[in-house]
């Protein structure tokens, strides 16, 4: 049995699988586990997650089951505990702030009406971006976007789908279950989690995987270490890979399964941690959020200091904007983080004494941070994703995540229902052997 893919879900399959004494060797092209979980610690010591920070609703989330049972430490996140800034810098009071709040919400209730209303009358789906500005205004008139609308939108959405709302679908935008019972971040780093699912697991680093070939009785796969044989393979590749098309397959992929790629989108979001000799920021919030001057760019900085005992920052950045300092030298992205940062808290702050960036979409083993529903796509692309093909080829993966795409947990369960899947085949194999 081959597991392609080292991230959470190869590893969470293989685990399940091996402890059903099913022998499984997992193929991964990094020279590291984990995927889109990584623990950096360059920084003295301190561990700082590029990838997944957050346990998404720790009720009857299965990560959060296996940080308890590991005692791993973690603190809630109070996302309501926030200093936001206008376009000036200045800090706006609570009643400012919930004013802000509010206008997003109620835009927010009325496009959830019309979208309802559309998809009953099978209206064609179109831009949540586009939808925003012809449902979003008042008595019939388009809605005129502001700084302000613009924050809520992209601290909101964008965020949290890696993707601009020009990019994502009205109608499927926010599929998945709600996260219930808070979001927690690890004092020790994610990376504890795919540690303790790798153990004595057969894992070859540095095999990338080129070709996947099912057209004989057993599937043959070529890396550019030599070729695997077995007679069932999950392929956990991250959508991004499978989207750049650098993976042959022989046959081709059924068209259900192409259409499914090419039709769910990843997209960017890029974390950049500065760490100072001196916390100059309100200590007490979670939140550092601004009203920015344009769009998308540098809105929001979560405060560690309470999480690490550490003066760090870490700012997020999504969409076409996150995309776009991909390209941007270290110093460059330094300084623009600095301009924002100088403006709300003065012109006399030092330059952090430690910097960690990271650049997702050009990662050649992830291309992207994580999937969502661009116009025209829909949920069943994610399952259709999740089909496999024949009963030799599995696939596992958060964007195969009907349930919970983009995120760690749906990753998870991923594996596990492909391992299920396949201990039945197996099963049934034994069987028809008996007989
Ligand atoms: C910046 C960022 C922030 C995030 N924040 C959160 C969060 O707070 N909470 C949350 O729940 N989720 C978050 N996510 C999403 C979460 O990290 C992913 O959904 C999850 O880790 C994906 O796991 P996976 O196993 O599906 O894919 P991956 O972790 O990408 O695993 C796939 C593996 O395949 C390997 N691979 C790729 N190409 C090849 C090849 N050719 N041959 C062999 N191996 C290959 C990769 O190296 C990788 O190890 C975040 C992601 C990012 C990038």
């Amino acid at each position: 049995m081959l597991v392609l893919g080292a991230g959470i879900a190869g590893l969470a399959a293989a685990r399940t699988l091996n402890s059903l004494g099913v022998s499984v060797i997992v193929l991964e092209a990094r020279g590291r586990i984990g995927g889109r979980i990584l623990t950096d610690r360059s920084l003295s010591g301190i561990p700082l997650d590029l990838g997944a920070s957050w346990i998404h609703g720790i009720e009857k989330n299965p990560i959060a089951e296996l940080a308890r049972q590991l005692e791993l430490s973690t603190r809630l996140s109070n996302y309501e505990s926030v200093a936001l800034f206008d376009k000036s810098g200045k800090r706006l009071s609570d009643r400012e702030h919930q004013k802000v709040e509010q206008r997003f919400r109620r835009l927010m209730r009325k496009l959830e009406e019309v979208q309802r209303e559309r998809i009953v009358k099978k209206l064609p789906d179109l831009a949540l971006s586009d939808a925003i500005v012809q449902f979003g205004g008042s008595e019939g008139e388009p809605l005129t976007l502001d700084a302000e609308l613009d924050f809520s939108i992209n601290t909101t959405i964008e965020h949290e789908f890696a993707a601009d709302v020009s990019d994502l679908s009205f109608y499927h935008w926010d599929q998945g279950e709600e996260p219930r019972g808070g979001d927690v971040l690890f004092r020790g780093g994610y990376d504890q989690i795919v540690n303790h699912l790798s153990d004595r697991l057969d894992v070859r680093l540095t095999h990338s995987v080129q070709l996947i070939d099912t057209s004989g009785p057993n599937v043959r796969v070529v890396t550019n270490q030599g070729e695997f044989r077995a007679k069932r393979v999950v392929v956990t590749l991250p959508l991004g890979v499978l989207k750049a098309g650098v993976i042959a397959f022989t046959p081709t992929l059924p068209l259900s399964k192409l259409r499914a790629i090419a039709g769910l989108g990843t997209g960017a979001l890029n974390k950049v941690y500065l760490r100072f000799s001196d916390a100059f920021w309100p200590k007490d919030v979670d939140v550092i959020s601004q009203i920015a001057t344009r769009k998308g760019e540098w809105s929001e900085a979560y405060n560690l200091q309470p999480l690490l005992s550490e003066p760090i920052l870490v700012c997020l950045n999504a969409g076409d904007y996150g995309q776009r300092i991909e390209a941007m030298p270290d110093h460059a992205i330094v300084g623009g983080a600095m301009q924002m940062l100088r403006r709300l808290f003065g012109p006399a702050i030092a330059d952090p004494t430690g910097v960690v960036i990271t650049r997702w979409m050009s990662d050649p083993f992830a291309r992207g941070s994580y999937s969502h529903c661009p116009p025209g796509a829909a949920i069943e692309d994610y399952e259709a994703l999740a089909q496999p093909v024949t009963a030799q080829l599995f696939f596992a993966g958060e964007a195969t995540s009907r349930e919970s795409p983009a995120t760690v947990h749906g990753a998870y369960l991923s594996g596990l229902r492909e391992a299920k899947r396949i201990a039945l085949a197996i099963a049934a194999d034994a069987h028809q052997e008996a007989r």
